[in-house]
């Protein structure tokens, strides 16, 4: 929209924001109904081109929350139950955020003094939400200890259903989640196949797990880095349900031989270069789960070869955890050099090949050929690796 205006003129704009379909199929549109709302932060907001002057500016957005009666919810990635906020944040951090209202169940627990707000609605059948609390909050405290990172002061999870068909013939069963500023949204089929968690709590994991790798450590090219901000993400969802318990190691080797090893190694695409991701990704469901196997395959390659190196003294979480603040301290995106910069400094080697090879070029990793640390073993069987688990 194009408002012309005398100059220094003060400006009004006033709009409306609607809910355009009858039944919740599109999760990331605004859902706005007679019991509540659920909008994110690029949905909600209209503003000036130059109401962000410059990258990294941090302009003073004030929402005055007006006319909602007593005791309606309010809640947001940056306050719960607010009146009249104040919020002053890059650009992206504010489009990347979640505000939702009316008739929710709100669940809360802390952290290490931070609160956690968890806010759900809908009817889920048998599904146990007091079980599902339980899981967010480990979830939640097992991630925080792995970062050692305890500073987000108000942190918001939202679950809202999306309707799919579940009948004789037919069962919907689908779950999408994206993670935010101090918040993760996860929208699901509300149907029998989420009564058991299991789809539920690799979404919760991994969407979490985003705030640090995606939203902390930034991506500088986006669809071009998703082998790492996807795949290693991925890779830290399974690792730390691992160390939560949430996953004994059968159900982690089990989840990453079905998963991982058997989808990548059968893939038509296990071969496609990491260049054409950024076309087909948005397009080709087959093409947007590459960056995330091949990416994951990745990082337990170079996981194993850091544990060989120092003899068990390091492991790629010591890697994050120099990422991480690398990515603080300077405060721009991370480029592949300063992975690669990383991965020489914990493997006395230079790595640029290797990862030219498997992730740019996008040649499997032949695990016939492959060292692992003691805990694993890996048994190719026609073409596909076996995850099992070792001697130690
Ligand atoms: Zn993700």
């Amino acid at each position: 929209m194009v408002v012309e205006h005398r100059p220094g003129q003060e400006i009004t704009v006033s709009y409306w924001l609607v809910q355009d379909q009858d039944t919740v199929r599109e999760y990331y549109r605004p859902l706005i109904d007679s019991t509540g709302f659920h909008v994110f932060g690029s949905k909600l907001l209209v503003l000036p081109d130059h109401f962000y002057p410059l990258k990294n500016s941090t302009p003073l957005l004030e929402i005055d929350w007006t006319a909602f009666p007593q005791g309606y919810l309010l809640q947001n990635s940056f306050a719960h139950q607010p009146r009249r906020q104040r919020i002053r944040v890059l650009q992206e951090q504010l489009s990347n955020s979640i505000f939702i209202g009316g008739q929710w169940r709100l669940h809360t627990f802390k952290v290490m003094e931070k609160p956690v707000y968890f806010a759900i609605r809908g009817d889920w059948g048998k599904m146990p939400e007091d079980s599902l609390v339980q899981m967010l909050e480990k979830t939640v405290n097992v991630q925080r200890a792995f970062w050692n990172d305890y500073n987000t002061p108000l942190f918001t999870v939202v679950l809202t259903p999306v309707y799919g068909v579940w009948t004789e013939n037919s069962k919907s069963c689908s779950c999408t989640g994206t993670g935010l500023t101090n918040s993760f949204s996860a929208g699901a089929t509300n149907n029998p196949c989420m009564d058991d968690l299991v789809v539920l709590t690799y979404v919760f994991n991994h969407e979490m797990m985003h705030h640090w790798i995606g939203l902390d450590i930034r991506n500088k090219t986006e669809e071009l880095q998703y082998w790492f901000s996807e795949g290693f993400t991925d890779y830290y969802t399974y690792k730390n349900m691992l160390r939560s318990g949430i996953y004994s190691t059968k159900d982690f080797v089990d989840t990453w031989n079905m998963e991982v090893f058997e989808k990548h190694y059968k893939s038509q695409n296990k071969t496609t270069p990491n260049y054409k991701i950024k076309e087909a990704f948005w397009t080709d469901p087959d093409i947007s789960k590459l960056p995330y196997r091949r990416g994951e395959i990745f990082a337990f390659y170079l996981d194993n070869q850091i544990q060989i190196h120092s003899a068990g003294e390091k492991s790629l979480d010591n890697l994050m955890f120099d990422l991480l603040a690398h990515s603080r301290k300077e405060n721009r995106p991370w480029t592949n050099e300063d992975f690669l910069d990383l991965c020489a400094k914990y493997l006395d080697e230079d790595l640029s090949a290797f990862f030219e090879q498997h992730i740019i070029v996008g040649e499997p990793i032949d695990f016939e050929k492959i060292e692992l640390a003691k805990h694993w073993t890996v048994e190719v069987k026609e073409g596909i690796p076996v995850l099992g688990i070792g001697r130690e």
